[in-house]
């Protein structure tokens, strides 16, 4: 009886719905943030990663990340206003640049800027497509923010691409990767944004930590 309790209650009530969004400001200058005091989550990952499609489910909007992803605005620090009391901050991919000789990362400078600067950072989410083997720049970032003490989850998307059976072992090798050099696995979710899945769970993470910084 109990249990089923539990169980009808954490499906009836989700901590996080999001009511509004609105786009607010882009810019390539953490200084330039939005000036106030109201927590940052921030979204990155490689080109093609499904953030765009992401922040619009996460929202439910069509194109809120496409709005301020005109071109040119796709390398900026994009930020949004949900719900009037966390920014959802929208962040360049980032990747390599390839001539015939060399593979080179780029990490814009202002990135590097905005999560060492921006005090209410309270958390980044990384997103890796499930179906990548992990890939050295992904690694390596996570790697640089835990150095900086940013805390981050991982979000592994378009898990509808893969069928589940193949979904935990993409995320077991992922892992099994990361344990090489980590004592500590972070925190993940998985999504599709074409099925819906796993967009509450962020939510409600989100919903969660702001409940805990009041
Ligand atoms: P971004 O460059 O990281 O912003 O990626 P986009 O959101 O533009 O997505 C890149 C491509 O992946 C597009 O063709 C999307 O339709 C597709 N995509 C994004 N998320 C999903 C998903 O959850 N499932 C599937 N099947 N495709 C997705």
């Amino acid at each position: 009886m109990c249990l089923f309790l539990i169980g009808f209650k954490k499906r009836v009530f989700s901590i996080m719905q999001v009511l509004s969004s609105e786009f607010l400001i882009s810019n390539t200058d953490v200084a330039k943030c939005p000036n106030n005091f109201l927590p940052d989550y921030a979204f990155i990952g490689r080109s093609n990663v499904g953030k765009s499609s992401l922040i619009n489910a996460l929202c439910n909007k069509k194109s809120l990340a496409k709005t301020s992803s005109r071109p040119g605005k796709t390398q900026l620090i994009n930020h949004f206003l949900i719900n009037k009391s966390w920014h959802l901050v929208d962040l360049p991919g980032y990747g390599y640049t390839r001539t015939s000789k060399t593979k080179k990362k780029v990490f814009q400078k202002f990135i590097i800027s905005y999560f060492k600067k921006r005090n209410q950072l309270v958390s980044a989410f990384v997103l890796i497509d499930i179906r990548h083997k992990p890939q050295l720049i992904d690694l390596d970032f996570m790697y640089w923010l835990a150095e900086k003490k940013i805390p981050f989850s991982i979000i592994f998307t378009k898990s509808d691409k893969l069928k589940p059976v193949n979904v935990k072992t993409h995320i077991e090798n992922y892992f099994k990767t990361m344990s090489d050099q980590w004592s500590l696995l972070p925190n993940h979710f998985v999504t599709s944004t074409l099925k819906k899945n796993g967009l509450e769970e962020v939510l409600d993470y989100i919903g969660n930590l702001n409940i805990t910084l009041k």
